[in-house]
């Protein structure tokens, strides 16, 4: 694995610059790590990485041959692909329910995957904390109209995407609001503004906590892991994440810490496929 030290190297010398866009770069760093026999952990956002953005996030659903992608990458022992999104664990289970993935909810403080269990302690702890926040949220914003908030258990988000122009300030000060209360912490998304337990973890650190887990046994040197997310949440794992995992943007927001960028969902379809034929050319078939 000599190789992929000086890989990561380079990575993180190039977040400091503009990330090198479109597929192929990416699909040379992944290939090296498939040539030289890696681990691969593959984790992803959901709304706006895996699925389009839609006007009710209720609607966005994983098309049926991306599913099939993910079945494919999961065959592999050597590979573990993972979702992590703001939804909660329980949503995202019914949009990506494949056994043998890994679903990150609530932004990685709740994590299920084959055998494993995890909810952070403190965010439980806290819950009392995030109930009264939606309770303010709901009383300050809730009659807006376009304006949902959504208990998710563990966080509360208030979504703004069909809400007027016009209604912002009043949105802005209810959510500024809660944002003092004590425990919690703003996650500002796109068009939505999540609140959360303030202890230290968010998608981030959640991707290591999934890396060291996953993967019982060898040194997590030799796992390569891939985060491809599009949101500001995304950016606080790209900042995070930046020497250890090859990171990837979708979307044209000018700012990013991540090394790489796709333009958009399709991107991240197309990147999923070439990573599963390149395997299938690459490693003896898996065990059935
Ligand atoms: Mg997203």
């Amino acid at each position: 694995m000599q190789s992929r030290t000086g890989q990561i190297g380079s990575l993180a010398a190039r977040t400091r610059w503009v990330p090198e866009r479109g597929l192929a770069p990416i699909l040379t760093e992944l290939t090296s790590a498939v040539d030289a026999s890696a681990r691969l952990l593959v984790l992803l956002d959901y709304d706006g990485t895996l699925t389009s953005i839609v006007n009710d996030p209720r609607d966005a659903w994983l098309p049926r041959e991306v599913q099939a992608l993910l079945s494919r990458l999961i065959r592999y022992p050597r590979v573990h692909v993972g979702v992590i999104s703001g939804r909660a664990l329980d949503d995202l289970r019914e949009r990506v329910g494949l056994a043998g993935v890994i679903r990150a909810g609530c932004h990685g403080l709740e994590i299920e995957a084959d055998g494993l269990a995890f909810v952070h302690p403190l965010a439980t702890a806290y819950q009392e904390a995030v109930r009264t926040a939606g309770e303010a949220l709901r009383l300050h914003a809730g009659s807006i109209p376009g304006i949902e908030i959504e208990s998710k258990g563990l966080t509360v988000a208030l979504h703004w995407r069909n809400a007027e122009p016009s209604a912002m300030a009043r949105v802005s000060a209810a959510i500024e609001r809660v944002r003092r209360l004590n425990h919690l912490r703003l996650l500002s998304g796109r068009q939505v503004a999540e609140i959360i337990p303030d202890v230290g973890w968010a998608k981030g650190e959640s991707v290591l906590w999934i890396r060291d887990h996953v993967f019982a046994g060898g040194p997590v040197e030799d796992v390569v892991t891939l985060y491809v997310g599009d949101d500001s949440t995304d950016e606080l794992a790209f900042a995070k994440l930046a020497a250890q995992a090859i990171t990837v943007k979708v979307g044209e927001q000018p700012y990013t810490a991540a090394a790489y960028r796709l333009a958009g969902v399709g991107d991240v379809h197309r990147l999923l496929a070439t990573l599963a034929r390149e395997i299938e050319n690459r490693w003896p078939p898996p065990a059935s």
